[in-house]
């Protein structure tokens, strides 16, 4: 973000309290104080374990050009801002100015803003996205995981009006977020990954998850795209309910999964799509595919192969690759993109313990989809030893969680482990839908915490095993992997 002080303070109706250069330019804006450098805005936001306006003196001495306030400054900040030629912004609520201030700037970005979100696999599908969009122009994409009303606006913000492409990874817990957040990214494009189980417990039933997402396709303009995941048993109820295509923007599907083709034929139609044909799984259960793609300016099939394991993988390239497609870059190009795609760090990251044992750390997060994923993920691994899973929590389920644990136990049940351990009060109904499913009992350990697991599996690893780690992020799982890898 590039503009004046002024323009701050008009944007987020805020009242100028210090500072007298309000035509000094302004660029980008935090709320972190070590992040701040010159000319940036810093936003004190008010945490439970800290508060911004602490670091007022600290964020003036290092530059900033001004500092959006929502209690009085002490006289050390005031201090601060008339030394440096600061200026102070008194707001009313400091994450309304973020979206304030991202809203305006939204009106002054002239490249294309692509809005994901989904159940399952944002995240892999943003650095996706990112990528490929990276290989055509300038572009910026949401920082890790930052998907709420914080994360949204702050990534609007960090592009230059200029930039090419600015892609925004959008999470939601419940009705009317994505719309939210729509409202301030207002996306020309927009992606949903699929529809699953995640925040089930918010929302009461998979068809009410399914007309959450499809908030994002509410918003977009005549102009723009819809990117709809073929396979998904509510791609249908994403369509109808995002009701873009009545405005004219047209819909473009993407399908990772093994009957795409099939799938194509029975459908018929002539809206563009990009499929996987020839999958098979390389010996570190990463995929290699032929990327076709067709309705687009330019079609293609070209061979692609991907650093990043499981098949789910697949789909998000699929999904990244048609907004490739759209944007008219070469199939090569794509494909390149994608294959130079890397694991983000807790996200099926392959790492190996000193004596050479693979340890898949998954424990970054987790609901039934995800965990199904993995499970097969492992499963399609080319090992010689054996194979152990540690899976724990799955939470925000409600009163589906025990049903949900169940059958992610019953589908573990199915992915060939030699040992599952079930880690917390939620994860003994995946041993017992794993039991119930026919898994050996005598294969079964339940443990109560992440370190009772660690030294567990820690006593049975041989050089030649691996160990899969995965559960939802509270469960604390990564401690497992950070203790076995060393
Ligand atoms: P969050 O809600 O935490 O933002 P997310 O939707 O961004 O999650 P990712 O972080 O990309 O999801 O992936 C989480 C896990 O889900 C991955 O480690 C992987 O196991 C699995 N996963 C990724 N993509 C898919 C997919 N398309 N289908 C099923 N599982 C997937
Ligand atoms: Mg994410």
């Amino acid at each position: 973000m590039r503009c004046d002080i002024e323009r701050i303070a008009s944007a987020t109706e805020g009242r100028i309290v210090e500072g007298s250069a309000l035509s000094a330019e302004v660029v980008g804006i935090t709320w972190d104080s070590r992040a701040v450098t010159k000319g940036s805005a810093f936003v004190a936001l008010v945490g439970q374990r800290v508060d911004g306006h602490d670091f007022l003196p600290q964020a003036f001495a290092d530059g900033a050009a001004c500092a959006l306030v929502t209690k009085d400054p002490s006289e050390e900040a005031l201090e601060a801002a008339r030394r440096t030629g600061g200026a102070i912004v008194m707001i009313e609520d400091a994450h309304r100015a973020l979206s304030d201030l991202a809203s305006w700037w939204r009106t002054q970005l002239s490249g294309l803003v692509i809005g994901i979100t989904g159940s399952t696999g944002k995240t892999s599908t943003k650095n996706m996205v990112a990528a490929v969009c990276s290989s055509c122009g300038p572009t910026v994409a949401t920082r890790g995981n930052q998907n709420n009303e914080l994360g949204v606006p702050n990534t609007l913000l960090s592009a230059e009006a200029d930039t090419r492409f600015v892609v925004v990874e959008m999470g939601m817990r419940g009705q009317g977020q994505i719309a939210q957040l729509c409202a301030i990214a207002r996306p020309d494009w927009a992606l949903v990954t699929n529809v699953g189980e995640s925040h089930i417990e918010l929302l009461g039933s998979r068809d009410a998850i399914a007309c959450a997402k499809a908030e994002i396709f509410q918003g977009i303009a005549a102009n723009g795209l819809a990117f709809v995941n073929a396979a998904d048993q509510y791609a249908d109820r994403l369509i109808e309910v995002g009701g873009h295509e009545g405005r004219g923007a047209r819909t473009v599907f993407f399908d990772g999964s093994p009957d795409a083709a099939a799938r194509r034929l029975r459908a018929g139609g002539d809206a563009p799509c990009v499929w996987a044909e020839n999958v098979a799984l390389d010996e570190n259960g990463c995929a290699r595919f032929d990327l076709c793609a067709t309705g687009f300016p330019q079609d293609g099939r070209v061979a692609c192969a991907l650093s990043v394991p499981g098949l789910h993988n697949v789909g998000n390239a699929c999904s990244a690759a048609a907004i490739g497609f759209a944007a008219g870059m070469a199939p090569a190009d794509i494909a390149r993109a994608l294959s130079r795609v890397e694991a983000e760090s807790g996200r099926q990251e392959m790492l190996r313990t000193p004596r050479g044992s693979l340890v898949v750390n998954d424990a970054y997060n987790a609901n039934p989809d995800s965990m199904r994923s993995s499970l097969d993920m492992f499963a399609a691994l080319d090992l010689e030893g054996r194979r152990m899973a540690v899976l724990g929590d799955m939470g925000e389920l409600g009163s589906f969680a025990v049903e949900c644990h169940r059958r992610v136990g019953a589908h573990a049940a199915s992915c060939g482990l030699d040992l599952l351990v079930c880690v917390g009060e939620l994860a003994r109904f995946i041993a017992q839908g794993a039991i119930d499913a026919g898994f050996s009992e005598d294969r079964v350990r339940c443990v109560g915490s992440a370190d009772e697991a660690s030294s567990l599996v820690e006593g049975l690893l041989e050089p030649s095993d691996a160990v899969l780690i995965k559960a939802s992020h509270f469960m604390g799982l990564e401690r497992i992997a950070r203790r076995l890898v060393g």
